[in-house]
């Protein structure tokens, strides 16, 4: 676009185009703003020709529909609300239009995020591009499966628990989520806000640090948003590790774990070392505790942001008599059952007699998480791991097991438990040619030292160059 080839209309309406002829099959899109798409491309297109010249002027971009945009439908993947038009934008999606980037719609996610393959939506699965009998991970599979099938040129997401690294790791593309408190909340529909962060998804580390570029920052409408400086992302890409220190975490290679996704890892980790860096084992002995402190602290907070969800505010009402009778025959109808399930799981984990045993004993250890990581950042600048510890698994296979579902994200939760950032990047195939993911893990406000690793991974492989068959 900067050089005349292509303009912003153009290029959007060759996306759209891949949209019509894919996404019959991937169904990544929960909602499509084709008219409201092209106006925008119209206005960057006006706006490059009056001399401006921004990294997203004129891309087309896709939102998780967990972001509330203004005017167009947030379903959060849920009955509930179905109908909701959000009066505002998201802090993340404001801007991004502000930084001419053009939204082609709302993708699927996961019903209020709670899920790892977006079978959870209430309206359909999306389809992994890689393999379309395979899930596309979740809860933000929508926006990895449309950035992996071309289908956008990037997308944000979110993660709570592994929402935007997960689901890159199975689709084969970049996803970063940042520290927590880097980018606003505000606008994100709350599932558990003390885990709960914007991230991006992409096809490459260049791509993934302008869109951090554009959405970091302070916002005075999130009182957890970071107010310290956005370092300029691009700065770190130098495709050099010499001297780097990496940390492999020994409790991150466990029993049960694909051996391709382990191969493949390792070779990273050696391919690491021999660009430059030093590598060295850490280790992480809390690593066990995460997924169950996780399953009470993130379902705890959901059963109090979701008790909005009345039939008073927000769309859908299902009138049964009287007050409490609205509110049982709205809840009932309007949420999915795995909602269900973290509501009665938090309230009772928070109610009184359990309280102790339970939410506060899991907050104790999720100090004791952080702890370990702060003391592993003494020694090294980054972490390795595998992002999951399979690839892709079948649509239906895990959806009638929920423990089994919960474990596709046993290497992304301390993460967010810990406030820490982490990124997935491509590292090979396995057999049946589905995507491994690398995880690169850094410490608060250690995103410039995760990309400068990710990126000389990636400039010495050619995987992100490769596309799906699609
Ligand atoms: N899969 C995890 C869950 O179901 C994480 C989801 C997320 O990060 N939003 O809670």
């Amino acid at each position: 676009m900067a050089a005349g080839e292509i303009s912003a209309v153009e290029l959007t309406e060759a996306v759209q185009d891949r949209i019509l002829a894919v996404d019959n099959d991937v169904k990544a899109y929960l909602t499509m703003t084709p008219e409201e798409a092209l106006a925008q491309a119209r206005a960057a297109d006006e706006r490059r020709a009056a001399g401006e010249d921004g990294l997203l002027l004129g891309i087309p971009m896709a939102i998780k529909d967990i972001l509330c945009t203004e005017g167009v439908r947030t379903t959060c993947g849920s009955r509930i609300l179905e109908d909701f038009v959000p009066p505002y934008d998201a802090t993340a999606v404001a801007r991004l239009k502000a930084a001419g980037a053009i939204l082609l719609g709302k993708t699927n996610t996961d019903e209020f995020a709670m899920g790892s393959s977006t079978e959870n939506s209430a309206f359909f699965t999306t389809h992994n591009p890689w393999d379309l009998d395979r899930v596309p991970g979740g809860s933000s599979g929508g926006s990895a499966a449309a950035v992996a099938a071309g289908e956008c040129l990037g997308a944000l997401g979110t993660d709570t628990g592994g929402s935007v690294r997960q689901p890159a790791g199975l689709c084969g593309v970049v996803g970063f989520k940042p520290t927590y408190g880097r980018v606003s909340r505000y606008g994100l529909v709350a599932f558990a806000s003390s885990l709960d962060q914007v991230g991006v998804l992409a096809k490459d580390i260049t791509d993934a640090a302008i869109l951090l570029q554009v959405i970091a920052g302070h916002d005075v409408r999130d009182s957890t948003s970071i107010d310290a400086p956005v370092p300029g992302y691009s700065a770190a890409l130098v495709g050099d590790v010499q001297g780097v220190r990496i940390g492999v975490p020994r409790e991150y290679f466990i029993e049960g774990m694909q051996p391709e996704v382990e191969a493949a890892v390792r070779a990273a980790v050696d391919q690491l070392a021999d660009l430059g860096a030093d590598v060295a084992e850490v280790t992480l002995p809390h690593t066990d505790y995460a997924l169950p402190v996780y399953y009470l602290i993130a379902p705890a907070e959901a059963s109090a942001n979701l008790a909005r969800y009345d039939g008073v505010r927000y769309t859908v009402r299902v009138d049964d008599g009287g007050v409490d009778e609205m509110y049982k025959a709205t809840r009932g109808r309007g949420f999915g059952p795995e909602v269900k399930r973290r509501i009665m799981l938090g309230t009772y984990a928070l109610s009184a007699g359990y309280y102790d045993a339970y939410y506060l004993r899991a907050q104790k250890v999720r100090t004791l998480i952080k702890a370990d990581f702060d003391a592993a950042f003494e020694q090294v600048d980054v972490i390795v791991a595998p992002t999951t510890p399979t690839t892709a698994f079948r649509i239906g296979e895990k959806s009638g097991d929920p423990l089994q579902m919960y474990l596709s994200d046993v290497f992304t939760l301390s993460m967010n438990l810990a406030g820490i950032c982490g990124l997935s990047l491509p590292c090979g195939f396995d057999g049946d040619g589905l995507p491994i993911g690398l995880h690169v893990m850094g410490p608060a406000l250690g995103e410039p030292q995760v990309l400068r690793v990710a990126y000389a991974y990636e400039q010495s492989t050619g995987w992100h160059t490769r596309r799906s068959p699609l």
